[in-house]
């Protein structure tokens, strides 16, 4: 007769009002036993739940955490606008300031114009480049997650093919089967889009090849089509100036959200002057687009990002947890494969195609502080420091003892 937790009694509440509960992937059902579904508190590289716990947190909102929970600067440019209102009949001043700041910090960037989720941002840019060039034709890499919206969604649900007509597919960083599918595409090829490396679920993360950069590149400037590229995740963590800047490569069309406010709701589609006009014609808006508040605390995280060498602060943070992790691992005979960008990690068990190892690391590394995701890339941020790292690798340390006690058994 233990009393529920207060999480076990929003679930029951939820069920009813909610439908499943809770949707898509923040359903809590699609994680390892024992994760919460309702959170109350967070600051810095600390999440708490509705019971009180509290956890390093890995998972960063899935993303629009790059600088911590809360942080001090962003919260007070958000705070400070939001004192002289949100949502007005147009936009703010704050509106061509972010774009100025977003058109000097990447240099594909001629403009800029905003909206609110990841979806809004992929979807404008595929609009844009059809009609930029008058053709319908996108390649997009098999697998890899755009949004929700019909076109692109994981899920078949009340979706139709005609949703996807125009849609071919090519496999991440092979130029063979690009160049396959652009020939496919022929006279009707509108867009390449990529993600910013490979981070599809499930799956070890891959960054792109240079040779497959450049074939993108090349493959686009051949037929005169947009290349987009998808930065909603990776966006700001890997390099301030756009993810394929080292690469040599820069995209015609690129899409933000997740972090680029630190938590505010916003995105962005940034593209050069081939796409100008095509922009302006099309016909894009939505409710909240033009919040000041968000805009407000995306050039306060822009600013840090830029002032404080964020990338490569989060990338010692990730190399600090992957070699932490392989040495126990080690330590306890245990296989992973550790993928990505430290800045992103993905840590996989070896002979675990149910994730039964994954997921068992998880739930006991939860109990003892810290989330981690078992098959989803994680992310660091700027508050995390060197010793949250460390106590992280304590908890993760129960995490591949449960791990072992599950392998005896098996074997057993
Ligand atoms: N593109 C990528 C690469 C993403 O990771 C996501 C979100 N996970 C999206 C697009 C869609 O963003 P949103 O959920 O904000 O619509």
């Amino acid at each position: 007769n233990e009393t529920p937790t207060a999480d076990a009694m929003l679930r029951a509440r939820a069920r009813l009002v909610v439908p499943g509960g809770m949707w898509g992937h923040l359903n809590a059902a699609r994680l390892p036993e024992g994760y919460p579904q309702f959170f109350a508190f967070a600051e810095g590289c600390r999440v708490r739940d509705v019971d009180g716990r509290e956890y390093i947190d890995f998972m960063c909102s899935w993303g629009p955490i790059v600088l911590g929970h809360r942080h001090p600067e962003v919260q007070a440019a958000a705070e400070a606008q939001a004192a002289k209102g949100d949502c007005f009949n147009g936009p703010g001043e704050v509106m061509v300031e972010l774009a100025e700041d977003l058109v000097a910090m990447l240099p594909h960037a001629d403009w800029a114009m905003f909206q609110k989720n990841g979806g809004d941002a992929t979807t404008s840019c595929v609009t844009i480049a059809r009609a930029g060039t008058g053709r319908r034709k996108v390649l997009v890499a098999r697998g890899s997650y755009h949004g929700a919206l019909p076109w692109c969604s994981p899920s078949v649900a009340g979706v139709t093919a005609e949703d996807r007509a125009h849609l071919l597919h090519f496999e991440y960083n092979d130029v063979q089967s690009l160049r396959a599918a652009v020939e496919e595409a022929g006279k009707d090829l509108a867009a390449i889009l990529v993600t910013a490396f490979r981070h599809d679920m499930g799956r070890d993360l891959e960054l792109p090849t240079r040779e497959f950069a450049a074939a993108a590149r090349m493959a686009c400037d051949a037929a005169d089509a947009a290349l987009i590229i998808d930065e909603v995740r990776a966006g700001l963590r890997l390099d301030v100036r756009g993810s394929w800047e080292a690469l040599g490569v820069r995209p015609d069309l690129c899409a933000w959200s997740k972090a680029i406010a630190n938590g505010y709701a916003l995105a962005a589609v940034t593209g050069n002057d081939r796409f100008r006009e095509a922009a302006t014609k099309v016909f894009v808006t939505g409710s909240f687009w033009c919040g000041t508040v968000a805009m407000a605390a995306a050039r306060a995280t822009l600013r840090i990002a830029r002032e404080t060498d964020l990338a490569r602060h989060i990338h010692a943070m990730g190399l600090r947890l992957r070699e932490g992790l392989a040495s126990l691992a080690k330590e306890h005979g245990i296989a992973i494969r550790q993928s990505g960008p430290p800045q992103m990690p993905l840590m996989l068990f070896e002979a675990d195609p149910d994730v039964r190892k994954g997921k068992a690391f998880c739930s006991v590394a939860l109990r003892h502080g810290a989330f981690f995701h078992p098959q989803h890339n994680m992310f660091l941020s700027l508050a995390h420091r060197p010793a949250d790292i460390d106590e992280a690798l304590q908890a993760a340390s129960h995490g591949f003892k449960a791990v072992c006690e599950l392998d005896a058994r098996s074997n057993r």
